[in-house]
Order: structure tokens, then C-alpha cells, then sequence
């Protein structure tokens, strides 16, 4: 999608600290960390919100989970980690790409605010 910036740092014409990459989706350090450790798992595809996965998504979805884990690992959350993603305006979504954050390298506390 012409003006998403997600979808730009997915094709590299916005640089971005890049962790993991493959055909389908990409991970990134977020630019504003709420943690020791604060990436961005994104789809490649533009899709804006959990809202607007289809069910010809399903696989891409499974594939993004599984990953999840990969990068977890890779990034030595051994401990732990949460997993965040932000749909609409109630959540405070910011970024109409899907993203899934991925945080850890300390304690998070519940209920999240
Ligand atoms: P959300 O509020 O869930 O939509 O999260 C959007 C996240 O994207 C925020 O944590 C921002 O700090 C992060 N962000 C926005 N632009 C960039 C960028 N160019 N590179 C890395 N992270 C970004
Ligand atoms: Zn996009």
C-alpha cells in the first residue's frame, strides 16, 4: 500500500534495524521501546488490522505465530516474553499494518494499562 509505512519498512525503501526476515513477513526493532527488548513482527502483506485477516490468511497467520517464537529465541527471551497486538482505536492502534510487538528483558505487569 503506496503510503503505509510498515509496508515501506517491508520492502526496504524505509530502513529499519531489521532481526529476522523471509519471504512473508519481516521483524524490526521498535523505534520507540517500551522494554530492554521491543521488536515488530509485521506481514509483509499490507493487511491493517487483525480486523481484516481472511481466511485465505490462515496460513500467512500460522507462519507469523510460529516465527514469533523463532524470535523470541533468537533474541534470548528465555525468561519470557509478551506478545502485543493493538486493533483499533480503543487499543491505540497507531500503525495501520498489522504488527505484532514483541516485548520482553523485564517483568510486565497485568492487568496491561
Ligand atoms: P501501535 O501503537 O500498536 O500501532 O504500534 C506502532 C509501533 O510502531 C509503535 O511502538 C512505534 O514506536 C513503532 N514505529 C512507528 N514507526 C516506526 C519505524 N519507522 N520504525 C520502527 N518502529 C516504528
Ligand atoms: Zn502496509
Amino acid at each position: 500500500m503506496a503510503d503505509c509505512i510498515f509496508c515501506k519498512i517491508g520492502n526496504h525503501e524505509i530502513p529499519s534495524n531489521v532481526v529476522y526476515e523471509d519471504e512473508k513477513l519481516i521483524c524490526f526493532h521498535d523505534l520507540d521501546p517500551q522494554a530492554p527488548v521491543h521488536v515488530l513482527v509485521i506481514p509483509k502483506k499490507h493487511i491493517e488490522s487483525l480486523d481484516d485477516v481472511k481466511d485465505e490468511d490462515g496460513q500467512l497467520m500460522g507462519h507469523i505465530m510460529v516465527t514469533i517464537k523463532v524470535i523470541a529465541e533468537k533474541l534470548g527471551l528465555e525468561n519470557g516474553y509478551r506478545v502485543v497486538s493493538n486493533n483499533g482505536e480503543d487499543a491505540f492502534q497507531t500503525v495501520k499494518h498489522l504488527h505484532f510487538h514483541i516485548l520482553g528483558k523485564r517483568k510486565m505487569t497485568w492487568p496491561p494499562g
